[in-house]
């Protein structure tokens, strides 16, 4: 991801962040592409980072930015991936991480947080109540705020996509992509890194961005279409997405904008179609995914079907995640507590060792 830095937020210097992160392949997916009667299509496969999601880029930014700022605790909320990235990033990088999950977070990922030695809060009243303890804890403490969309440098970040994107195809940009929508940054940095393509001159027009979300937490689509979202399709616990299950989306305005201003749409899959994009994934491109991260798949059939595809447009999939699990022993005790308010956060980081 270095390798763009020109165009981050990162001022000169060796590069501190330990963890190699970016450069992951765009494959060219033959037997999937016979399958699907799609010639020109790509997978850009985010699953090849360090903790296995997209989430890697955003934490190796925001963690540079810390060390040279001499920070030594990040903080973040997060509906899983995001936390691991952190929890791991953190622990190369020789910093304190402190995690905010909702009660609902995958078992599999919190044993890797806290294997990674993270501190983990479960916040009983979901995702949006974890994003505003971790930022009130930001400020409280001192900690380096990661929030997803908060921090700017997230962003920055996945913005170096496009860029790889664009090398990968040859200088070319793809007609479409393809991308899941959660809170937002992932669609909206590749806008950004697109549209900075077309300003330095590398590319005549930005490829039409089509997000994807799960029809039971689908709050961006309905905005799409200007209706009101009903509670069966702002459930974050009634699908297998959960990296995607965002009721309230951080950047959700900034994302509206970017699919209108490309000529892109929002779409919603079902939980079904998801579950068949990992088989699909698995058996057709060879590439491991978690549900969240084989949306792009399901949207692409949903996007063909309503007509805002053509089978041989030159069409990327942003595959964000794989499935992860942890090995070895136990964590240490003492790393994982239920709270409601910094008070609690703060009793609990104090006795812990
Ligand atoms: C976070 C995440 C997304 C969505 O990213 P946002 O930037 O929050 O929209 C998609 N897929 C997976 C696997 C994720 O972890």
């Amino acid at each position: 991801m270095w390798r763009y830095r020109k165009l981050l937020p990162v001022p000169d210097g060796p590069v501190r962040y330990p963890l190699p992160i970016g450069g992951t392949p765009l494959l060219p997916v033959p037997a999937l592409r016979r399958t699907l009667g799609t010639p020109h299509l790509w997978i850009k496969d985010e699953t090849r980072n360090p903790t296995a999601s997209n989430k890697d880029r955003a934490t190796a930014l925001v963690i540079e930015d810390g060390l040279r700022r001499g920070m030594d605790t990040i903080t973040t909320a997060s509906t899983g991936n995001a936390a691991v990235a952190t929890a791991f990033g953190a622990a190369g990088a020789g910093m304190r991480a402190v995690i905010f999950v909702s009660t609902g977070c995958r078992p599999d990922k919190l044993a890797l947080m806290t294997q990674a030695g993270a501190h983990v809060f479960r916040v009983p009243a979901g995702y949006a109540a974890a994003v505003d303890l971790s930022r009130a804890a930001a400020r409280s403490f001192g900690w380096l705020d990661r929030n997803t969309g908060a921090n700017p440098y997230t962003i920055e970040a996945k913005k170096t996509v496009a860029f790889e994107v664009w090398e990968q195809l040859g200088r070319r940009l793809p007609d479409v992509m393809i991308v899941p929508v959660g809170d937002g940054p992932t669609l909206v940095a590749l806008d950004k890194g697109f549209a900075e393509l077309v300003s330095c001159g590398h590319a005549g027009r930005q490829p039409r961005l089509i997000g994807v979300q799960a029809e039971s937490c689908q709050p961006l689509v309905r905005a799409w279409f200007g209706a009101p979202a009903g509670p069966a399709e702002l459930d974050p616990t009634a699908t297998v997405a959960d990296g995607i299950a965002v009721v309230r989306p951080a950047i959700g305005d900034a994302v509206l904008d970017a699919v209108r201003r490309g000529g892109g749409a929002m779409v919603a899959v079902t939980d079904n179609a998801l579950l068949s994009a990992v088989t699909t994934l698995a058996a057709r491109a060879g590439v491991g995914a978690e549900p969240a991260g084989a949306a792009a798949l399901a949207g692409l059939a949903r996007a063909v079907e309503c007509g805002l595809v053509d089978r041989s447009e030159t069409t990327v999939l942003l595959v964000t995640g794989r499935e992860v699990k942890a090995g070895g022993g136990p964590a240490g005790p003492g790393r994982v507590a239920v709270v409601e308010g910094l008070d609690e956060v703060e009793r609990a980081l104090a006795g812990a060792c």
